[in-house]
Parts: C-alpha cells; sequence; structure tokens
C-alpha cells in the first residue's frame, strides 16, 4: 500500500498539526471541516505557529482546504483519511458514513480520537470496512512530539497495519507503536496516571507545589514542567474530562479510579476560571505588582497565590537510587511515586500489551520522559525494589520478577522499530572513557560521542571526549533531548566571578583546538543533531566533516545575545562558506558582511531547510524525519569514506578597516534607530574587528589560525566587560537575553 495522498477532517488543534506534519513529509493534504473559512484559516494559522509546525513555509502549499458538503469527492482519491473533529461519538459515526461510501477501495480511514475504542467507533462498519479502520493517535504539537499510537483489534488487516506504520515512521519520522485497543492507550494510560499520582502524593505529603514539581520533574528525568505546571499548560478543566472518561471507561477496581477521584480544590479553581495557561491562571500564575511580572504559586491548603519560591534539592544528574534513598519528604515523596508507578504499570503487562518496552517508550516519546517506568526498576535495582516495596498481589510481571530476581530484565529499548538506534547500540558498545560532561562508547570500527550535561552544555571535559575520540571515525549524537544548548554559561561565570579569566582562555583555547581537530584529524567526523544546536553546539557541527540533521532542530550562533562573540570557530567557518558563494568571489566585502548580519542578529533556523539559507548547514549535509534514524545514516557515510581525506586549511583574504567601517555604519544606524544599546554597539564591533580580519588588508592571506585568535582576543575582552557579565547572568537567571 502507498500513501501518496491524504485527507484530513477536522482542522483544529489535532487536524492541523497533522495536516502540516504530512506537508513537511512532502505528502499533499487536503483539509476539510465544516466550512471552508474554518480550514482557510487553520492553514493561515499553520503558517504562522510558533513554534512552527512547518519546518518550511513553502511547504503550505501542499495543503489544499474546503469544506465536508463540497469538497468530499476528494476522498475518493485519498490512500489515507485521517478523521480529527470533535471527541463526539455521533459526529464521528456520520462521518466514517459519507467516508465509506466514497473512499477508494482499500484507503486507510483512521480517527485520531484520544478516548473513544475502536469497537465504538466502528460498530456501524462492515467486517470488510473494519478490516481498514484503526486508531491514529497523534500527540500535541504534532511536528514536535516523537509518539504515534497505532490502534487496532482482531479485525483488522495486520499487513496493512505495518504498511501504515512504515509510511509513518520513515516518512512522517515518528516513533510509531502499536497498541491495543484498551482506554488510553499505552501514553495516557500511564502518563495520566503518573500525573495523577504525582499530584495525590503531594496533597497527601504536603508537599508545596514548587516543591513536587522540583521532584517530579527533572531529578526523576521528566520535563521541568513537572506535574503542577503541566496540568496549567494542559488545561486543568481539560484535564478533568479526561479523568472523567478514564472513570468510566476502566473497571471499578482499576487503581486508576483512586487517583482519579475529584480533588475539591481543583473544582473550585475551575469554578473560579483558573484553568490554567489559558484561564486567569492555575496552579501557577503571572501577577505584576508595582508594574514588574511575578510568577506566583498557589498555596495548596490556603489557596492563596504567594511568589514562587526555587527549589533546590541539591543535584542535577538523573539518581533514582539517592533521590528515593533520601532521608527527607523529598526522598519519601519520590518513592511513593516512582513505586506507585512501576507498579501501575507492570500491572497492565500483558493486558494493555505484551510488550513491556513498548510502555517506556511511549513515555519517552509522548511524555519527553528519559526513562520509562519500567527502566527506572531497572536502575533502582531489582532487589532494592523488592526489599522495599509493598504488596504486589494480582501484578503477573512482578510476581514473576520477584522470583527470578533478574536485574537484567530490561534488554535493549526501542523494541518497536526495526531502525539500528543509538538506544540499542549503546548497551552493547564498548564505553571506553567518560567524565561529568561526555562519553566515548567504541561500537564496531568506530567511536560515539554523547554529551550528558543539562541540554547538553559544553565545558572543558566535553571537548576532552571528543579529542580523545578523535583515534577512530566519530559519531557525534544523543539520546536526550538537545545536541547542545552551547557552552556552559554557568561555567564561564563561575570562573568570570573569581575574576579568573586565564582559565576562560584555557577553555576557550582548547575548545578551537578540539574543533580544528575534529575538521583535520585523519579520521571523519559526522555530527548528528536534533533539538537544540546553539553557539558552541553548532561550532562543533560546522567543523565537523559530514552532518546529519534532524528535521526537528533550532539551530544558531546566539552568542551575541549574551554579549560575546562566538570563538571556537563559528565566525571563521561561516564565513569561508560564505566566502565560497558566487557573490562573494565579485566583491570581497560580501561575504563578512553577510555574516555580520547572521551573527550579529544572532539569526536561528528552526529546522535544516532554514539552515540552508544561512550557510549553518550545506546542501550536501542529511536532513532527516526520523530521529531513529540519525545513528543508522551517520553509519553509512562513514561506511561510504573509508577513504577520507580531511579537508584543506582554509585562506581567507579580508578588507580589514575598509569593510569593518561598513559594519560600523550599519551598527550607528542600528544604534538610532534604538535596535542596540551601548553594550550591543561594543559586542558589535568586536565581531566587526573578527569578520573583518582585524588589521589586515586585502592582499594579505589570513590563515584559519589568525581567525582564531581574533575570535579568542574579542572573545575575552567581552567577558572581562561587567555589561556582558550582566547579560550572561541574567539569561541564566530568566532564560531571556538582556539589552544594555
Ligand atoms: P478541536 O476542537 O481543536 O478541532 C475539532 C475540529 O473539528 C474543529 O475545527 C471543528 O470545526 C471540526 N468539526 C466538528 N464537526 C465536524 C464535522 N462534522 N465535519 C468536519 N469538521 C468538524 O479538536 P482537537 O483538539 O483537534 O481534537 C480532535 C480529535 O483529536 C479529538 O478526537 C480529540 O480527542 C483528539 N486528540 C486531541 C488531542 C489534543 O491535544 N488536542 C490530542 C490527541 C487526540
Amino acid at each position: 500500500m502507498e500513501i501518496k495522498k491524504v485527507v484530513v477532517i477536522g482542522s483544529g488543534t489535532m487536524g492541523s498539526g497533522i495536516a502540516a506534519h504530512l506537508c513537511n513529509a512532502n505528502i499533499p493534504v487536503t483539509l476539510l471541516d465544516l466550512k471552508t473559512e474554518i480550514s482557510e484559516k487553520a492553514r493561515e494559522k499553520i503558517y504562522n505557529s510558533r513554534p512552527p509546525l512547518l519546518i518550511d513555509k513553502s511547504k503550505i502549499n501542499n495543503i489544499k482546504v474546503g469544506n465536508i458538503n463540497d469538497d468530499f469527492n476528494v476522498v475518493k482519491d485519498a490512500d489515507w483519511v485521517v478523521e480529527a473533529v470533535v471527541e463526539r461519538i455521533d459526529i464521528k459515526h456520520n462521518i466514517y458514513k459519507k467516508i465509506f461510501k466514497e473512499r477508494k477501495a482499500g484507503a486507510i480511514i483512521s480517527s485520531n480520537t484520544s478516548s473513544i475504542p475502536i469497537k465504538v467507533l466502528s460498530q456501524n462498519l462492515s467486517n470488510d470496512e473494519k478490516k481498514d479502520f484503526c486508531i491514529t493517535h497523534f500527540f500535541n504539537p504534532v511536528r514536535y512530539m516523537g509518539l504515534l499510537e497505532i490502534v487496532k483489534n482482531e479485525n483488522n488487516d495486520l499487513i496493512k497495519i505495518n504498511s501504515l506504520k512504515k509510511f509513518c515512521e520513515e516518512e512522517m519520522g515518528k516513533g510509531t507503536i502499536i497498541c491495543n485497543d484498551t482506554p488510553g492507550f499505552l501514553g495516557n494510560r500511564v502518563g495520566v496516571y503518573a500525573m495523577q499520582v504525582a499530584m495525590t502524593e503531594a496533597f497527601k505529603i504536603k508537599l508545596t507545589i514548587e516543591e513536587a514539581d522540583a521532584i517530579f520533574g527533572r531529578p526523576m528525568g521528566i520535563p521541568k514542567t513537572g506535574v503542577f505546571g503541566l496540568y496549567d499548560l494542559i488545561g486543568i478543566d481539560l484535564m478533568t474530562d479526561v479523568l472523567k472518561s478514564f472513570i468510566k471507561e476502566l473497571p471499578e477496581t482499576d487503581p486508576f479510579q483512586i487517583v482519579a477521584k475529584e480533588i475539591p480544590f481543583i473544582k473550585t479553581l475551575i469554578d473560579n476560571g483558573y484553568t490554567g495557561r489559558k484561564g486567569k491562571g492555575g496552579f501557577y500564575r503571572m501577577n505584576k505588582i508595582d508594574n514588574q511580572k511575578v510568577l506566583e504559586a498557589i498555596n495548596l491548603e490556603t489557596g492563596k497565590y504567594l511568589p514562587s519560591k526555587k527549589i533546590n534539592i541539591k543535584s542535577d544528574k538523573v539518581d533514582l537510587k539517592s533521590l528515593i534513598n533520601r532521608k527527607d519528604k523529598y526522598g519519601d515523596y519520590s518513592w511513593s511515586v516512582i513505586s506507585k508507578i512501576i507498579k501501575y504499570a507492570s500491572s497492565l503487562v500483558p493486558g494493555i500489551t505484551d510488550k513491556f518496552n513498548d510502555i517506556d517508550e511511549a513515555m519517552r516519546l509522548g511524555f519527553n520522559w528519559s526513562k520509562g517506568p519500567f527502566e527506572m526498576l531497572s536502575e533502582i535495582g531489582v532487589k532494592n525494589f523488592f526489599d522495599r516495596v509493598d504488596e504486589i498481589e494480582n501484578n503477573k510481571f512482578l510476581k514473576s520478577l520477584s522470583q527470578t530476581k533478574n536485574e537484567n530484565f530490561y534488554g535493549e529499548r526501542q523494541k518497536y522499530t526495526e531502525i539500528e538506534t543509538l538506544g540499542k547500540v549503546k548497551p552493547t558498545a564498548l564505553k571506553i572513557d567518560k567524565n561529568d560532561s561526555a562519553e566515548i562508547y567504541r561500537f564496531k570500527d568506530f567511536n560515539i560521542v554523547e554529551f550528558t550535561t543539562k541540554a547538553n552544555v559544553l565545558d572543558y571535559n566535553s571537548m576532552d571526549c571528543l579529542k580523545k575520540a578523535t583515534d577512530k571515525p566519530l559519531i557525534i549524537i544523543n539520546e536526550s533531548m538537545q545536541f547542545s544548548a552551547g557552552v556552559n554559561l554557568n561555567y564561564t561565570m563561575n570562573f568570570a566571578d573569581k575574576g579568573d579569566f586565564k582559565s576562560i582562555e584555557k577553555f576557550i583555547k582548547y575548545f578551537q583546538e578540539t574543533c580544528k581537530h575534529l575538521k583535520y584529524s585523519k579520521h571523519p567526523v559526522v555530527s548528528a543533531p536534533s533539538g537544540l544546536a546553539l553557539g558552541g553546539g553548532e561550532e562543533v557541527i560546522l567543523q565537523s566533516n559530514f552532518v546529519v540533521s534532524h528535521s526537528n532542530i533550532v539551530m544558531g550562533l546566539v552568542e551575541t545575545l549574551v554579549g560575546l562573540v562566538p570563538a571556537g570557530g563559528g565566525c571563521k567557518e561561516v564565513l569561508w562558506r560564505w566566502c565560497q558563494s558566487d557573490e562573494a568571489k565579485k566583491d570581497p566585502d560580501f561575504a563578512p558582511l553577510k555574516v555580520f548580519d547572521i551573527i550579529g542578529h544572532a539569526k536561528t533556523a528552526t529546522s535544516p531547510i532554514e539552515a540552508e539559507p544561512l550557510k549553518y548547514l550545506r546542501p550536501e549535509d542529511k536532513k532527516i524525519m526520523n530521529r531513529n534514524s540519525l545513528l543508522a545514516v551517520s553509519r553509512k557515510i562513514l561506511n561510504e569514506n573509508k577513504d577520507f581525506k580531511a579537508p584543506e586549511e582554509c585562506k581567507f583574504n579580508l578588507n580589514g578597516k575598509i569593510v569593518r567601517e561598513k559594519m560600523i555604519k550599519v551598527l550607528e544606524k542600528l544604534y538610532n534607530e534604538k535596535v542596540i544599546m551601548d553594550h550591543g554597539m561594543e559586542v558589535g564591533k568586536e565581531l566587526a574587528n573578527v569578520l573583518s580580519g582585524g588589521d589586515t588588508t586585502i592582499d594579505k592571506t589570513l590563515s584559519e589560525d589568525d581567525i582564531y585568535k581574533l575570535e579568542l582576543d574579542s572573545f575575552m575582552k567581552l567577558i572581562e566587560t561587567p555589561k556582558t557579565q550582566e547579560r550572561i547572568k541574567h539569561t541564566l537567571a530568566t532564560g531571556k537575553p538582556l539589552m544594555n
């Protein structure tokens, strides 16, 4: 079965997300709603969405719009029809009646429902029709969430289901897990239960919402929104509807019922319009006090808002064993929450799936957990878990494990896919070195470096691993969300605060040396980024010999925002790329001015397609939809480049003062227009100095080392200024840039 044309019915949040993502996969799609104006508006919203649902705005042309009365005949040509209308069974039934009358023989019809079972959705269909009907449960936002659950039952044609899975995996890049027809499928059944446990236990143990979110967050390998933050994000009222549906669908004996009970405190919030971020606020709210925005958190006992308090639990790494063994209320809370989640998830095997691994993957892809419940159990240790856990009656999985006590029960990750992923390769690879910031694996005849810090920020140790790993062909890749958010600003500021600028200089020099090594060592280096690839992270990519980029990257040299210039070879490399353009051959100032504009404005690309015109990526760099394939595609490159020869060093002829003056004119204009302020002017001047080649003339040839030196000098000058330090501190505290 080939899918060449798709119709999506219902152009709300999910329908438009699905249509947009089909566009990204270059599949023509028609989006139908009750009225053409509604689907037209949806298309406009897709075009202007932030974060963007499209990887390239021009892809919008893949979407046609229409309405279900005048344009329904498009269904005749579709290979797949996705229904994403409101969650009302009567409306859905009517639509299926219409679709099956018109559809092409054998076309797949699916619903995006989150709570209605297939047996109910398909109750009016003939046996033949039932074969081709399934649920395709995408998560919001469709482009960014990795999980797609395809729900089937005994009536389905499995060959067709598998070919739909293949399409969704290869073309749409989704982590596609096939599940049985049970309430909430895999992700929501366990994910919503986990949220409810995290919430009810916080009430029970009397934690503040900031405390609960500080634990049920990063320390557990869970996104930092925590539970109360996530409730606000989803909508407190919507969560209540979701719970009602679970209460209705699940048997009374299901432990979900206990944690899904209405909490009076929450009912009061909803009744008063506190439905979360979309309402007046929720568990958190942004308040204005003396014209200052203040984040406030609600007190679960009094219902009053107070300025939110930062909770420091004094651990940055996910370390579940230490967390549950803490001798304080945070330790009690973590054990209580984690053990209940493990008990519940394992009680669902084999009922909702016989592959426990799929539950973990659903949590990783659909809720962005770094580990699912079973991997948490494996990390805590089987013996440790059973030494502490209370009764496990009616839990086949745990009973059997308590007998075998097999500490290695987990096996490999990502069993739902045949692709050889990093997650599958790591356990069989040899860990040859590690430090606090990165790890080196040897697999077959090549090395893998994975960064391991928060958001994979870079420091001296990260560079050390990269440098050591170039003794073999190297792939730089990671399982966590971000490739790298750039240089660790905390690390740099710790030195700056002590006035120890020598150590900063030493680090930057080592950064440069390492990047030069990546580019010119005798073995090829492939970077395989996804997520954030900013600042120093982007410099590593720029100086790798090959790049395989996932379609969801945010890429850019953003150093100027914190009052610095790229100094790990970023200025040099982008400048060199622009110097190779036809325009640069005619005008020596073209490339420096272009790069001045790009780096000066800290331009970022939100996809590889946007990155290419900025020359952050080259046309030959691979751009792929499925994150799971990053390793396999990188390996293929290494295999195809067994006779790799390092590139020749770049040379530059730059116009020095002449082009620098042009740049300063640009800065003066921005200053007069109040786009930049005093320090913006200083940063701009330093960037101009680097990109103009410093004290040079066009007839002098500069080496890469000359430009590295200019980058280093400007970086050091800037980091020593109080205003750059002010910018860095502000960004560290707020996540936002400071204009000064
Ligand atoms: P929505 O309310 O944003 O959009 C529903 C759209 O359907 C609206 O544009 C409406 O005009 C249209 N519609 C209603 N009746 C129609 C009809 N007869 N013919 C054509 N269009 C019709 O809803 P949503 O959040 O996009 O949810 C759609 C489906 O996806 C639901 O089944 C929901 O349970 C499921 N879902 C939602 C989410 C989520 O996060 N929002 C996640 C997963 C699944």
